[in-house]
């Protein structure tokens, strides 16, 4: 773990207007610096709606916060007649790190597959903004106990045509399906055997260099309770956080889990 810098990335989802927004990242730097967080030990990402990207990086950019800002979806175009959507350049402009792909509410309310994640991931890295890959099985799958294979064919398909240097800017998060949202935490040992499983089949192809590298994040029902012994694990390198990032006190002692 030595090599990695643990990351925690905070999944507004669908919340929030713009002062809200503002308001939420002003409270959790304050708390932050209160607490003494080493930003350079533990990096911080906040990944807001689009509608309220443009007032958060304002925010960052004129306080020069240490805490970057991402987005939880992008367009596998990169410009033209694709109403609604949004491309990675214009996240790019907008001074966004990380987008979110293949996140499972996406792959379940808009039918994503591997597919089109895979090439949102592309899209991703060709406007320079690091995607966290998000992947992990179902209920059915984990009783059946195919949760491993499942979630490893998952990382296979969506780093197609991936090259090893891209690798660097590649995060990849565990979310079993089952612990999103319903309070249901996988155990430090559940989140290390898949976790270590994906480092596995990224070293089996890229090679153990890119493997010791990339960051492995788990996600589902982390709060400042539970974060440390999920961290505890030498393949977990971070969370994905959702329902506790809305909350400053909540995700800064989640950040500050050291
Ligand atoms: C998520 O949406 O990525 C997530 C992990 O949500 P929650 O923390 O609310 O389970």
């Amino acid at each position: 773990r030595a090599e990695r810098t643990p990351l925690m990335a905070g999944n507004w989802k669908m919340n929030l207007d713009h002062r809200e927004a503002v308001h939420l990242v002003q409270k959790l730097a304050w708390i932050l610096q209160d607490k003494k967080h080493d930003f350079d030990a533990v990096e911080v990402v906040v990944l807001p709606s689009f509608t309220n990207i443009r007032s958060v990086q304002t925010l960052i950019d004129g306080d020069r916060l240490r805490i970057r800002h991402g987005a939880q979806d992008l367009s596998p175009h990169d410009k033209g007649a694709y109403t609604g959507d949004v491309s990675g350049a214009m996240l790019a402009k907008l001074g966004c790190s990380y987008v979110v792909v293949g996140h499972s509410e996406r792959r379940q309310h808009h039918r994503e597959d591997d597919t089109i994640v895979n090439a949102k991931l592309q899209a991703a890295l060709r406007h320079g903004i690091r995607p966290i890959l998000c992947v992990g099985e179902g209920l059915d799958v984990r009783k059946e106990g195919r949760h491993v294979e499942y979630t490893v064919g998952q990382v296979q398909a969506a780093l197609d045509g991936v090259k090893a240097e891209q690798m660097s800017d590649v995060v990849i998060a565990y979310e079993p399906v089952w612990a999103i949202g319903t309070g249901e935490v996988a155990t430090p040992d559940d989140a290390q055997e898949v976790c270590a499983a994906i480092r596995k089949v990224v070293g089996d192809r890229f090679g153990d260099d890119v493997a010791r590298g990339v960051r492995v994040l788990y996600g589902g029902s982390v709060k400042a309770s539970n974060v440390a012994g999920i961290m505890a694990k030498p393949d977990v390198d971070g969370a994905l956080v959702g329902g506790a990032s809305l909350d400053p006190e909540e995700f800064a002692g989640i950040c500050r889990y050291y």
